[in-house]
């Protein structure tokens, strides 16, 4: 039988270092901890404009990264990647390289170059590291904010509520273009997560790793509920935990009931202003996403009746 690797079983020396300069309580510092222990010293890491490059290696001369460690532009992470792979694969090294990059670096201003690396098999792997927003740059909204959220350019005032269209399906967009290895990761699921980097780290090609930060600064949340936003999104259809391989969709971790969304978002002061209209037609949303996502692996829903959706969750979820 397969001996995985777990949350106890894992590397624990660290590559990402302590005294890095991140809020309390973020996401993205305890994805990329944990991220970096499973790929392990032969590594080198690429990170374009996000809050990681500031936290943990762009501040000259020093760099809470312990591996190799390059910044850029904003743009272009997936082209650097498959750069630095092709310099060591020159000079005969057999090296993980990996890029990290925000949900704005990689939704938005990174998608052209990640999408040709994709496309052209590179081998590498690509990390985004999504907390819905610009949160470098003080939350300005990007593809991947959800509907209704508050940021700088999705403002709240008597005529807008927020932002107005609903998040991009990203790993949709990527897992279309046949890669080796794709997968979604939740730091509320560690086991899950260490097992997909894993998995990843061991393909040869073109690998996508999604993995949702909650972020306490932009979101508006205390610092102590990260594990607790997490795990929300989760159970409540914000956040779906599968992988890609072949082709081949599988659910890692299906939740036994649908959470209301009102549980998620209660938690956090971005969604505060929202009215029952709008949690109403977020929820509409995430039960037609619950279904298409969670319905093979249960029995089989009626695909003629729509399923009753309100602001209180999804009847047959
Ligand atoms: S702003 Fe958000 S993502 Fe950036 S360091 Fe702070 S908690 Fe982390």
């Amino acid at each position: 039988m397969e001996q995985r690797v777990n949350i106890r079983s894992m590397p624990q020396e660290d590559h990402l270092l302590s005294g890095h300069g991140a809020c309390a309580g973020c996401g993205v510092a305890i994805a990329v901890k944990n991220l970096m222990r499973v790929l392990g010293r032969n590594t080198t890491v690429y990170v374009p404009a996000s809050c990681l490059l500031i936290f943990g290696g762009g501040m000259y001369p020093h760099s809470a990264f312990d591996v190799p460690f390059l910044y850029s532009a904003f743009e272009n992470t997936g082209a650097v990647i498959s750069g630095i792979k092709a310099g060591y694969r020159r000079q005969g090294k057999d090296v993980t390289v990996v890029g990290i990059a925000g949900d704005g670096g990689t939704f938005d201003i990174g998608l052209q170059a990640l999408s040709g690396a994709a496309e052209r098999n590179e081998d590498v792997i690509y990390v985004c590291v999504d907390n819905e927003a610009y949160m470098n740059t003080g939350t300005q909204r990007s593809g991947s904010t959800p509907f209704g959220a508050w940021t700088t350019t999705t403002p709240v005032g008597s005529r807008v509520k927020g932002k107005r269209s609903f998040k991009k399906d990203l790993m949709a967009v990527v897992a279309s273009q046949d890669i080796a290895y794709a997968a979604t990761l939740s730091i509320a699921h560690m086991n899950d997560f260490v097992q997909k980097v894993e998995r990843a780290k061991a393909r040869k090609g073109f690998r996508f790793l999604h993995i949702m930060a909650p972020c306490p600064s932009g979101w508006k949340a205390d610092p102590s509920l990260t594990y607790d936003l997490a795990r929300l999104a989760v159970e409540t259809g914000m956040w779906s935990l599968y992988e890609v391989e072949e082709g081949e969709a599988h659910v890692t971790y299906r939740p036994k009931e649908m959470l209301p969304v009102g549980e998620y978002l209660k938690l956090q002061g971005r969604f505060k202003h929202m009215d029952r209209e709008d949690v109403e037609a977020l929820q509409a949303w995430l039960c037609r996403k619950w279904r298409m996502r969670y319905a093979p692996s249960q029995p089989p829903l009626d695909r003629t009746d729509d399923l009753a959706c309100d602001g209180d969750g999804c009847e047959g979820a």
